[in-house]
C-alpha cells in the first residue's frame, strides 16, 4: 500500500490560552480528528506551537527583568512540559500513543542530525506512534532558530516525504486582501505557478511568530517539492478532517511534474557518482517485495560514500534501485555478508540494522510499471 504522509501545523493560538494554558478542548479535537485519519491510512505528524503561550501566566513580563529572548526561553521550557502533558493526557483518552521532538534549525541543516531526526521520525510512524515536534526554544537563540512553526512543519515535511502539509491558522485560509473588507476575494484552490503578487496581507495572528508571508514562502518552496498544502482553519468542527476533504481551507496544488513522479524519484537525481553496492539474488527479491536492504544481501561495496549519500544499488551487472545508504562505505564493507546481530561485534557504532531503509529507496523497475 502506498504510505500517505500528512503534515499538520497547529498554531499557539490554536492549542493554547495564555491565561489558562493548554486548551484541552481543541486538542480533543486536533487528536480525533486525527485519530480518523489515522484509521484512513494517513501516517500523521503534528507540529505544535504554544510553549511559550502556555507559560506566559507562571512567567509573567512585568515581573521579570532578564532580556525578551532569556524570557521566551524560560517560558519555553515551562510551557512544553505543560503542553505535552495535556497531549498526553488527551492522547491517553483517545488509546493513542505520541512522542515529542524537539529540534533546532542546527539538527536539519547538519547531516547527522538531520538523518537522525528522519530516521526516528519513520520509526515512530512506522509503529503507528504520533510524532509531535516543537522547536527546542530553550537553546534556539535568534540566529539559529527554525524561524517560525510554520517552517519547521515545511522543512518537516520535507525530511519526510509528505504527501501533504495542513496549516491550521486562525484565518479561513487565503484571501486577497485583509478579510474584513467586504470585497476580500477568498481563493479556494490554487493552482502551481499561479501569480498572488496581488495579494495584501492583513496583520499578523496574535499568538505565535508567523505570518502570512513566511507561511506563502513556505507552501512556495514545498509546491516546487511536489508537496500540496492546505492552509485553513483550527476553529470549528472538525477543523483537520474537513480541511482534508476539502470543505473548508486553501488548498495549494504542487508541481503536478513532480507529482507525477514517484515522490522518491528524486532520491534518483541526487545519486552520488561512483557509489555502488552490489546485491545478490536474495536481498534483490526482498527490495522487489518492497523490503528493506540488510547488511547480509551485499556483495561488494564501492565507495568512497558517507552515510546519508544517495548509492546505486546493482544486481546481476544491472542497476536496479537507488537508496540513501544508512553507513559509510568503509563500515559497510566491514559489515557486508552479515546478519544484524553480527553488527555490533564489528562497528563501534550501529545507527541501523538495515543498510537503506525501504522508504529510502527508490526501484528502478518497479518505477516503470507503475508510472
Ligand atoms: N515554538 C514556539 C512555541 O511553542 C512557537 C513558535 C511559532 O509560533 O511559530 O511557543
Amino acid at each position: 500500500m502506498n504510505k500517505k504522509i500528512l503534515v499538520i501545523k497547529i498554531g499557539s493560538s490554536g492549542i493554547s490560552h495564555k491565561e489558562n494554558g493548554p486548551l484541552l478542548e481543541r486538542m480533543k479535537v486536533v487528536l480525533g480528528d486525527i485519530k480518523f485519519l489515522k484509521e484512513k491510512g494517513w501516517q500523521v505528524v503534528l507540529v505544535t506551537s504554544g510553549a511559550i503561550n502556555c507559560a506566559k501566566k507562571i512567567l509573567p513580563q512585568e515581573k521579570f527583568e532578564y532580556e525578551a529572548l532569556t524570557l521566551q526561553q524560560a517560558r519555553a521550557s515551562v510551557g512544553q512540559l505543560m503542553l505535552m502533558e495535556a497531549y498526553a493526557q488527551v492522547a491517553k483518552e483517545l488509546g493513542l500513543t505520541i512522542a515529542q521532538i524537539l529540534v533546532t534549525h542546527e539538527d536539519f541543516k547538519h547531516r547527522t542530525r538531520f538523518i537522525n531526526v528522519r530516521n526516528t521520525l519513520q520509526l515512530l510512524l512506522e509503529k503507528n506512534i504520533i510524532p509531535i515536534i516543537n522547536e527546542n526554544d530553550t537553546v534556539s537563540t535568534k540566529e539559529i532558530s527554525v524561524g517560525d512553526n510554520d517552517q519547521l512543519a515545511a522543512m518537516t515535511s520535507e525530511a519526510i516525504d509528505a504527501q501533504t502539509l495542513l496549516l491550521l491558522t486562525e484565518s479561513l485560509g487565503l484571501f486577497d486582501r485583509d478579510p474584513n473588507d467586504p470585497k476580500a476575494k477568498f481563493f479556494k484552490e490554487v493552482q502551481f505557478g499561479e501569480e498572488l503578487s496581488q495579494i495584501s496581507f492583513g496583520k499578523k495572528t496574535s499568538a505565535g511568530r508567523g505570518g502570512m508571508s513566511t507561511k506563502l514562502a513556505a507552501i512556495n518552496h514545498l509546491a516546487e517539492l511536489g508537496i500540496d498544502v492546505i492552509l485553513s482553519t483550527h476553529l470549528g468542527p472538525k477543523p483537520i478532517i474537513r480541511a482534508m476533504e476539502r470543505e473548508v481551507g486553501t488548498y495549494f496544488h504542487a508541481n503536478p511534474e513532480i507529482k507525477r513522479k514517484s515522490r522518491k524519484s528524486w532520491i534518483a537525481s541526487v545519486v552520488k557518482p561512483n557509489s555502488s553496492i552490489e546485491i545478490d539474488e536474495g536481498a534483490a527479491a526482498a527490495l522487489a517485495k518492497n523490503s528493506s536492504l540488510l547488511p547480509v544481501g551485499i556483495k561488494k561495496v564501492d565507495g568512497p560514500f558517507k552515510r546519508g549519500d544517495v548509492i546505486a544499488i546493482k544486481f546481476d551487472a544491472k542497476m536496479i534501485a537507488f537508496g540513501i545508504c544508512e553507513f559509510d562505505s568503509a563500515d559497510l564493507n566491514k559489515i557486508k555478508g552479515m546478519k544484524s546481530k553480527q553488527l555490533e561485534t564489528v562497528l563501534d557504532h550501529v545507527y541501523h540494522n538495515v543498510a537503506v531503509h525501504k522508504d529510502n529507496l527508490y526501484l528502478k523497475e518497479l518505477s516503470k510499471k507503475t508510472t
